[in-house]
């Protein structure tokens, strides 16, 4: 090792889901497969270039304001970003500084234990219960923070706005970050709670229900004091961590309420049918509230499956770590594609 290298801040790296350059069955990373509104093509098509000559606005003000207006905010509740990670990242930076840990599921979204890595923030892991659920009673003890997804990932199972109340109404000293991903495929979002705990903030993502993951934006709600924190970390950091095309694009997503809804519609009625599709191949599944099931299958063994679906065009997600090495995650796709999916796996079984 060289003498420097003791010097280097040295972290294990996140590693995303596969983004093959070839036409596959893309059912790995959660994406939306509808495109995103007609109003964000029409944007790009006129959009004027020669502003792109200038700096985008820092404060990111008119997609700040469209989604103030879209969910009943002021706009100095809105923090946005380069999507949910740019942001969740911030809020670790932000709110995340005590010599106590904070406490996340075991099972999760495994980009918080890079941060608290990267960040050295302390953490401690919470255990699912035997059925991939939250125990509530875990967040009772005294630490530096808390965060967990709602509906979690990659299990997509969503507890109810009370079992969420309740670990937020337990830990009044530290903030409590519910990442919301995937809340517009499950049920009542926590934002219904912003104005009753001064220690919630809620993230959100447009890589989802929106379909916009290749344009990256993600924002936090809150009250101002915590929002004004947010952008203190922000502009001390990178000011324009918006660029100017997908300011304009944003906008265009969010204005577009029926759109959104119809395309989540769509993606919950294939869901429910893909539900029962794996159950009648004999899978076991967590009843999913998000736009992808956790799924195992007791006869066949989780990785041989990923690498034959791999192997077939069909990509989706398996980890093989701890607690979860049977399960695979599959995003749901079109009814097409989970049609594809549905006939592969027929015949796998049946060969
Ligand atoms: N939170 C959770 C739980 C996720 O699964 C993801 C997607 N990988 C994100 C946040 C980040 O999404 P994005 O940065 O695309 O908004």
């Amino acid at each position: 090792m060289k003498a420097f290298e003791k010097n280097i801040r040295k972290v294990e790296p996140y590693v995303p889901g596969e983004q093959p350059q070839h036409k596959v069955i893309k059912l790995n990373t959660n994406e939306n497969p509808y495109p995103p509104a007609p109003g964000v093509t029409r944007a790009l098509e006129e959009m004027d270039t020669d502003r792109l000559r200038l700096y985008p606005d820092p404060t990111a003000g008119p997609l700040v304001e469209e989604l103030a207006r879209f969910y009943h905010v002021n706009p100095d509740q809105v923090f946005v970003g380069v999507g949910s990670d740019d942001v969740l990242s911030m809020c670790f930076l932000t709110f995340f500084n005590s010599e106590k840990p904070i406490y996340f599921p075991d099972i999760t979204y495994s980009f918080y234990k890079v941060w608290a890595d990267l960040y050295r923030i302390p953490y401690e892991c919470q255990k699912l219960d035997e059925n991939f659920r939250i125990v509530k009673e875990d967040y009772y003890k005294e630490n530096g923070g808390v965060i967990f997804p709602n509906p979690n990932a990659p299990t997509a199972i969503y507890e109810e706005l009370d079992v969420v109340e309740d670990i937020i109404a337990h830990n009044q000293d530290v903030i409590v970050i519910v990442d919301e991903a995937y809340v517009d495929f499950a049920g009542r979002s926590v934002l219904e709670l912003i104005d009753k705990y001064e220690n919630l903030i809620v993230v959100q993502t447009f890589s989802k229900a929106r379909s916009m993951a290749g344009m990256r934006i993600g924002y936090a709600i809150s009250n101002p004091m915590l929002i004004k924190y947010l952008n203190d970390a922000k502009y001390s950091f990178n000011s324009y961590t918006m660029n100017q095309t997908s300011l304009i694009c944003g906008v265009e997503a969010v204005k577009d309420r029926a759109y959104f809804e119809a395309a989540v519609h769509k993606i919950i009625e294939t869901r429910e049918w893909a539900k029962g599709e794996l159950a009648k191949l004999g899978f076991h599944y967590l009843d999913s509230s998000a736009n992808f099931i956790f799924a195992m299958h007791p006869k066949y063994d989780a990785k041989e499956l990923f690498e034959a679906l791999k192997a077939n065009n069909i990509y989706v997600r398996y980890w093989g770590s701890e607690r979860i090495e049977q399960y695979m995650r599959i995003t749901i796709g079109t009814r097409e594609e989970m049609e594809a999916l549905f006939d592969f796996l027929r015949k796998y079984m049946n060969r």
